[in-house]
């Protein structure tokens, strides 16, 4: 399919001669990221306390003007560059050095600026930390190159450091892993998957050995390394004489660097050649000797770990939502702007109906990755029930696993609104749907957080649990006039509740995970939707209210025939 060339009369050509112009077709622009979102701001109006909001809201509107200014410029001026691997000098020495592209530098730059990982260590804003640290992320996200890659492991691995109360590693990382001094700040990697498994991380090989000198070293190969330019990082090793299995790994603490700057006891393979993601540094690293301390015991490696699973995949959600809002703004920009069969996209109604199905998703994943948000704020203050905190639990993979997914049909959807723009490279818009490709990738795969999920011990109790926070949700909705949709986000989780408790074979259950997640995702972010209508009011409620009753058409339950 081409775009036919525009064919007008040219004022300049005697005679008035048909001339063919060159087609120009007007690409999509960007306001403020933060005021034009409606539902962004409309929702903080009603979960922040008002003085709040006002001290903190200045800050959100300079880095929306920023990300659809300056930042979005860079990003594109940027398209071409991706990081550059020297592995020896002229002179032959071993180098192992990583250039990182302009916008990746002036990424870091800001994110210290806006202390996207000091805002909840300082604890201004009490249990609303976390939320106006990940209003920032999201904000930050989609011009930035996936430069929150190094941010949530470096986020990861203060909150995994402070929790295992290794005071001496606390005292020496978390003020540089969480401050604001440009010139004292680190990041951090966190290298768990081997060639031998990534979902399997308790298949690891590599080992690390105890010497005579009472220091541990390293040896092995980390498969999948994406903060390779970081100070320092967390991993996994066996020590000589642990068992098999995940028990028999320990976490041990890297600064990857000695005093006079050389990679200590680490060679970098390569860098990988990926789809998407091109501008973060993954490397292949070989563990040769690295000087390592341990964090927290020899054994239990796999749950000292933990919680920088819990964070990466909060921000894993939170950038899924980022890139859903963000191409779904270019999209609709767009179909203002691009003409077809005489009208622009925008009036015609089919056009208009399919984004109208991607702003639905875009909502329900904003939704419930924000209520997850707001209860890892609360569990972090210190004011979460118990209920908040077995809910907590659920929804971390839920959500990373739930807004994975939508994120990649979603975004897909938005560059097919652009016809055969979105397919071209100097649009600047494929790449928004290669990085959204590794989001139900990494930090667990879509099945395997489904069954990490289903195989938890306190499963039944999260679903309770959920079914509570759901109800609340249903009873709002009503007074607003959405019984309906109301009924749709309950029956679904009932049926989910109801799989949960069937006897069946632990085959069948396996098989039957990944729809019992999703399930409980799409469930719940249908009852936020409408309860979140039911909060507003005037033509925010109504236009709320119309992307519920669209996210309930598009199907919840997705059990409806295992039953
Ligand atoms: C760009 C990029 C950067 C990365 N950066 C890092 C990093 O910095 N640090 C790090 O440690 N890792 C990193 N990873 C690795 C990533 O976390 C793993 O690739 C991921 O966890 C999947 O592991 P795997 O590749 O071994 O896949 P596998 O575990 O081999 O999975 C293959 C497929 O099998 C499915 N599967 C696996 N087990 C089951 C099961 N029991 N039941 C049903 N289905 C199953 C999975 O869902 C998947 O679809 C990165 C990956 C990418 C792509």
């Amino acid at each position: 399919m081409v775009s036919p060339a525009v064919i007008a009369p040219s004022a300049d050509t005697p005679g008035g001669d048909a001339v063919i112009e060159p087609f120009v077709q007007s690409p999509p622009a960007l306001d403020n990221l933060y005021t034009s979102d409606r539902l962004l701001v409309g929702f903080l109006r009603r979960k922040l306390p008002h003085e709040m909001l006002a001290a903190i809201e200045p800050e959100f509107i300079e880095l929306g003007a920023e990300a659809a200014g300056p930042l979005a410029s860079l990003q594109h001026a940027d398209r071409l560059n991706e990081p550059v691997l020297t592995q020896w000098d002229a002179w032959g020495k071993r180098v192992d050095a990583i250039e990182l592209t302009p916008l990746w530098r002036e990424a870091e730059r800001r994110a210290v600026h806006y202390g996207l990982t000091a805002v909840p260590y300082e604890r201004c804003e009490a249990e609303w930390s976390r939320l106006r640290q990940f209003v920032l992320v999201y904000l930050f996200h989609p011009v930035t190159d996936v430069y929150t890659c190094p941010l949530a492991m470096t986020d990861g691995a203060a909150r995994t450091l402070i929790e295992s109360g290794n005071r001496a590693l606390i005292a020496r990382a978390v003020p540089r892993l969480t401050g604001r001094d440009p010139a004292a700040s680190w990041t951090s990697g966190q290298w768990m998957t081997e060639s031998s498994g990534g979902s399997d991380v308790g298949s690891s090989a590599t080992i690390a050995e105890l010497g005579a000198d009472g220091r541990w070293r390293l040896h092995g190969k980390k498969w999948f390394t994406s903060a390779a330019t970081s100070q320092m990082a967390l991993t996994l090793a066996r020590p000589v004489g642990n068992g098999a299995g995940g028990n028999g790994l320990a976490m041990f603490y890297v600064e990857c660097r000695d005093e006079s700057g050389r990679l200590s006891g680490i060679r970098v393979e390569r860098l990988k050649d990926k789809l998407g993601t091109r501008k973060v540094p993954t490397a292949e690293l070989l563990l040769d000797g690295t000087p390592a301390q341990l964090v927290a015991g020899t054994t239990g490696g796999t749950r000292a770990i933990e919680p920088m699973l819990r964070i990466t995949r909060t921000w894993n959600s939170v950038c899924a939502a980022s890139f859903m809002r963000h191409a779904h703004r270019l999209a609709a920009d767009y179909a203002k702007r691009r003409v077809a069969f005489g009208a622009p996209l925008a009036a015609l109604p089919l056009h208009r109906e399919t984004l109208a199905d991607v702003e639905a998703e875009c909502a329900g994943a904003f939704l419930l990755t924000f209520l997850l948000v707001e209860l890892l704020g609360r569990a972090e203050a210190g004011v979460a029930t118990e209920d908040q905190a077995v809910l907590l639990r659920l929804l971390t993979p839920l959500t990373k696993l739930t807004t994975g997914k939508q994120s990649v049909q979603a975004v897909s959807e938005a560059i097919e609104a652009f016809g055969g723009a979105g397919y071209v490279e100097d649009t600047g818009l494929p790449v928004l749907l290669r990085d959204t490709q590794v989001l139900p990738i990494w930090e667990g795969t879509t099945n395997v957080l489904s069954l990490d999920l289903l195989l938890r011990a306190d499963v039944a109790r999260g679903v309770a649990a959920l079914e509570q926070r759901v109800g609340v949700a249903c009873e709002a909705a009503r007074t607003a006039g959405l019984g309906d949709v109301a009924d749709t986000a309950r029956d679904a989780l009932s049926a989910a509740r109801a799989w949960l408790q069937a006897d069946r074979d632990g085959e069948h259950r396996q098989a039957g995970a990944r729809r019992f997640a999703l399930t409980l995702g799409r469930a719940t972010e249908l009852a936020l939707l409408a309860e979140h209508a039911a909060l507003a009011s005037g033509s925010e409620r109504a236009m709320i209210a119309e992307l519920a009753h669209r996210f309930r058409r598009a199907g919840v339950n997705l059990l409806s025939e295992e039953l």
